[in-house]
């Protein structure tokens, strides 16, 4: 059954709270209606969490546990998520305005992190090194201590258990700071804290603006590090405050990715990926294929395919969609939509070509045409900078240097991808691009066992694999002279 609570509280020092700075209306996407509030932390707010997951550092409640139960509470948490799925996916289709099948999905994947970082947690094992007689000597990996994280709106459940199961299997308490546009789903999370059974302060949850509490948490010089996923403004802002307390940051930021589809490539498989790859959640994920780039011989008959794929997405409301099928939900705000509405429009006096969509649907709610835009040239603003939103640019390339260079000719490096059926091409091409990651021949292969993260202005640092439990470590050498 949806959960319809009016009201919902922050998480600190094992407690639901009250914000110090009132409550924040919470709008449905899918009608701009308030569907409810929650509480709105102020700087005093983010100081006591801060000081609770210290404490809980401290007395050793969560560093001192065997990693083997660490991990076995990490996997409970995702077990809980998934046992309420009935309950979470409604509120988190109401607050993000993705459909149901899509907010089930997220569901799922947030579980799938806590169960991965979960089994990781007794793997974090030391080293020795020989050092010659009389000498012994080892290497450990220590929790950092206190992890502050950010989060963005696009996926507010599985960002969240993106960093908080990584980080509490390796034993650091957390300070999550959910997005202010739908951090409902994220009181669910407190309580799959709470049924874990985790100790007080090792996950606090706690809202508020992003300028005021997300920056105070940011800047909290009692905190060891911050994970932060959002815009690249925001992630200067977060890697100059790291930097005063000189503790590390992690920065997972934007993209304008690519997909290099070559003359040899299936081109019927390949609109499965289209239809993943930017019109899934309406286009605003981080590693969105917002760039297709077509060998000039096929260009004109993927683009044809793409637009009868794209006129194919019906638009509507979240809440009428559980089964999985070709359609999309609402943006998250009526100033994204109406930021990817005009950089459409700016491509147009650019000289580019709406090839279908590029408007605001003439309904409530945020809803926007599936979009692709065609003779799309490299310097164009469209073929460079992040929309986050279901537009596709379709430009073209006659020889494999140039694909390479046009998908390079962006500031940012997230992912990128190759479609052909020729594999020598297809490595020459990946160790070209210059991303975090190269998918081959389908867009998101890869998981939450595979490295993640940017080059460039997508940021630094990796989530996900085995890499991301290095984000939350200290490492410890022990020499002794024996
Ligand atoms: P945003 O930067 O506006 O906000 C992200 C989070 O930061 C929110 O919780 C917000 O409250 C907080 N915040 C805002 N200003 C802050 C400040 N001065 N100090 C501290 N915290 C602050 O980003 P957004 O609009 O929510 O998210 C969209 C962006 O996130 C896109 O650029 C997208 O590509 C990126 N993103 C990246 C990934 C990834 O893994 N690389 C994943 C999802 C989203």
């Amino acid at each position: 059954m949806a959960d319809s609570r009016p009201y919902w509280q922050n998480y600190i020092n094992g407690a639901f709270v009250d914000g110090g700075a009132g409550r924040l209306a919470v709008n449905d996407p899918a009608t701009g209606d308030t569907i409810a509030e929650q509480a709105l932390a102020d700087v005093y707010d983010i100081d006591r969490a801060v000081g609770a997951a210290r404490q809980c550092h401290e007395s050793g409640a969560l560093s001192d546990l065997r990693p083997v139960e660490r991990g076995r509470m990490v996997r409970a948490m995702g077990d809980h998520l998934l046992e309420r799925i009935d309950e979470i996916a409604p509120v988190l289709t109401k607050e993000s305005g993705k459909p149901l099948w899509e907010a089930r999905l997220e569901i799922e994947g947030a579980a799938r992190y806590f169960e991965y970082y979960g089994n990781q947690a007794e793997t974090v094992e030391g080293r020795s090194i020989p050092l010659g007689a009389g000498y012994f000597d080892f290497t450990v990996h220590e929790p950092l201590g206190v992890s502050a994280q950010i989060i963005p709106w696009n996926y507010p459940l599985e960002m969240t258990a993106r960093s908080l199961s990584a980080a509490l299997a390796t034993g650091n308490a957390c300070i999550v700071k959910p997005p202010e546009l739908d951090p409902l789903t994220n009181g669910f999370m407190a309580q799959a804290a709470e049924a874990a059974g985790f100790p007080a302060g090792a996950v606090n949850i706690v809202c508020g603006h992003g300028k005021e509490a997300g920056a105070a948490l940011a800047a909290h010089p009692d905190i060891n590090q911050v994970v932060f996923t959002g815009s690249v403004p925001t992630g200067i802002s977060i890697a100059r405050s790291a930097a005063e307390n000189i503790v590390p940051c992690v920065l997972e930021l934007g993209g304008k990715s690519a997909a290099i589809v070559h003359d040899d490539a299936d081109i019927d498989a390949f609109m499965d990926d289209v239809r993943w790859g930017i019109y899934f959640n309406a286009g605003q994920v981080c590693s969105a294929m917002s760039r297709v780039i077509a060998h000039r011989s096929i260009a004109r008959r993927l683009t044809e395919a793409i637009v009868v794929l794209a006129d194919s997405i019906s638009v509507g409301d979240g809440m009428n969609r559980a089964d999985f099928g070709p359609n999309m939900g609402a943006m998250i705000s009526e100033r994204q939509r109406e930021r990817a509405v005009g950089m459409c429009a700016d491509a147009e006096r650019q000289g580019a070509t709406l090839a279908t969509g590029g408007h605001a649907l003439n309904r409530p709610g945020y809803f926007m045409q599936p979009t692709v835009i065609t003779d799309v040239s490299p310097e164009m603003d469209i073929a460079r900078n992040e929309v986050f939103g279901p537009v596709l640019s379709i430009l073209e390339f006659s020889d494999d240097d140039e694909a390479i260079a046009i998908a390079n000719n962006t500031p940012y490096g997230l992912v990128g991808g190759v479609f052909t059926a020729d594999l020598d091409r297809a490595t020459r091409a990946a160790a070209g691009l210059r991303a975090g990651q190269v998918f081959v021949n389908e867009w998101y292969a890869g998981g939450v066992e595979t490295p993640f993260g940017g080059y460039g202005k997508s940021g630094y640092g990796r989530e996900k694999g085995r890499e991301s439990l290095w984000n939350y470590v200290q490492t410890k050498n022990i020499a002794i002279r024996l």
